[in-house]
């Protein structure tokens, strides 16, 4: 069997990992080469899912890797207001297990990680332009006009999925009508004092009048700004970074980061256009009476970071029938960031349909039966977390409207300073934000064997 994955992102790199170890032929083909522009220098929150699913596809020491380069943890969760009041702060327990635990990831760490030991399998510079099913082989045709047939296709070409348009013209994705600002700063004396213990060492959301909201993590890694391990880490950790050859192109050095959203009549009509110092002015301009180390943070960020998100997400689908090319992620099921699970959903995805390619070397199912039992599966949590993570994020959201926008501020505040006051209250919150997880620990365990011919 040999499997073509379109799409060299997080989904598509993880599943071939899984395909790669159970000796399936995969080739991954990948548009871009490695970029550092855009989400690719942002940070990742990868929750215990996609955690699993990464320790059940990726060879050991490498899953022992991606734990070694993430970012601290963070020891908090915090709403504040613009004039950064405290409104709630919650305790985050640390978790010293490698797998059951929330990671604060570098994108760009991620996607190296991720690449290595698949020099052999991803083909880079392959843009994806159409396909083609005969019998039972599907062949793929690149910009290049070079062309590629395998037993089965597999779209991981993200939220603008080339695959998806030709395959599932029915599929939609829309606009929520929010906008979001994201921007990072080096983390120096000057930008470390600008704010509070709790927020550096946490992840800080700022709910503010007129609906706009602002997110910021620090992110604060290993290694200092020459790439060499920091001092004091020591033991395996220390010898995994070493090892690793990814490190070398990584351009991610600590730093704070933020993203500031707001519905889109809040912001200029060519936001999207707009770059770098355009961008901080009109973050400045959208928060004049913010407290003045929040503007401070805007005025130090590196313009050369700073870019639009358009927050798209994707309609709810019926099931289609089943073939010998499928979907997985953001091809299928683009969601809001909201509740920050669209990166994890891709690798849960991505155990799940390399489960099933392995029952199909195995002979215990037919492809396409295999592919059906994996979509009907996938399309139900994916859309349920798409759902979820849209009410989380949308313009039609009280928040943004004139009057009751203040109204409902002012009821979350006081309901969340309240919270605030009563422990047990606040202990049972948190453990029910921690609590959501889409998959049972059994599904996101996967026994790699190498196929019996190998054996
Ligand atoms: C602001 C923001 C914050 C987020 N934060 C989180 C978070 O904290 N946690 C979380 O779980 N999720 C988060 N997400 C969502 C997450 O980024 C995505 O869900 C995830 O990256 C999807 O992975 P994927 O593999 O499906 O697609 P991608 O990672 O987007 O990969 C798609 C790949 O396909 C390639 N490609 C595209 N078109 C072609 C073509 N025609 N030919 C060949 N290759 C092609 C692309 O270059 C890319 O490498 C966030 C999203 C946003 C916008």
């Amino acid at each position: 069997m040999k499997v073509l994955v379109i799409g060299g992102g997080t989904g598509g790199l993880a599943l071939a990992h899984g395909l790669v170890r159970a000796g399936i032929d995969v080739a991954v083909f990948e548009r871009d080469t490695l970029r550092t522009d855009g989400l690719h220098g942002y940070r990742v929150g990868i929750d215990p899912d996609g955690s699993r699913a990464l320790h059940a596809l990726l060879p050991t020491e490498l899953y022992d890797t991606f734990v070694a380069t993430k970012a601290r943890d963070p020891k908090y969760f915090n709403m504040l207001t613009e004039d950064l009041k405290e409104v709630l702060s919650m305790e985050i327990p640390a978790s010293t297990d490698p797998v059951e635990s929330e990671k604060s990831i570098s994108r760009m760490t991620l996607r190296q990680v991720l690449l290595t030991g698949l020099e052999d399998v991803v083909e880079f510079g392959k843009e994806f332009t159409r396909f083609e099913q005969h019998g039972s082989q599907v062949t793929a045709y690149f910009a290049d006009g070079t062309e590629a047939t395998g037993d089965v296709l597999v779209a991981a070409d993200g939220s603008g999925s080339r695959v998806r348009r030709q395959y599932l013209p029915q599929a939609k994705t829309e606009e929520t009508g929010i906008v979001a600002i994201a921007g990072k700063l080096p983390i120096t004396a000057e930008s470390a004092q600008l704010v509070p213990p709790k927020v550096f060492e946490g992840i800080s959301m700022i709910n503010a009048p007129r609906g706009l909201f602002c997110i910021l993590h620090v992110m604060e890694f290993q290694w200092d700004r020459d790439g060499q391990v920091k001092s004091g880490i020591g033991g395996n950790t220390e010898e995994l970074i070493r090892r690793w050859p990814g490190l070398q192109f990584d351009n991610t050095r600590d730093y704070i980061n933020w993203g500031l959203s707001a519905a889109r009549d809040k912001l200029p009509a060519d936001i999207m256009e707009l770059r770098g110092e355009e961008l901080i002015r009109v973050a400045l301009e959208l928060t004049p009476g913010w407290h003045p180390n929040l503007r401070r943070l805007f005025e130090l960020t590196d313009p050369g970071t700073c870019f639009p998100v358009n927050i798209w997400t994707s309609v709810p689908l019926e099931p289609w029938e089943s073939s010998n090319v499928t979907l997985l992620g953001d091809a299928i099921h683009t969601m809001t960031p909201g509740r920050g699970v669209g990166a994890n959903t891709a690798l849960r995805d991505a155990v799940n349909l390399c489960r099933a390619l392995i029952d199909v070397r195995d002979g215990c199912q037919e492809l396409v039966q295999a592919v059906h039992a994996y979509e009907v599966k996938m399309i139900d949590y994916g859309f349920d977390a798409v759902i979820k993570s849209r009410a989380q994020m949308t313009s039609d959201d009280p928040v943004h409207k004139p009057v009751i926008g203040r109204m409902a501020l002012a009821g979350l505040r006081t309901a969340m300073r309240t919270v605030n006051h009563l422990p047990p209250v606040k202990r049972r919150m948190r453990d029910s934000m921690l609590a959501y997880r889409g998959a049972d620990r059994d599904e996101l365990t996967l026994e790699i064997n190498p196929s019996p011919v190998e054996r």
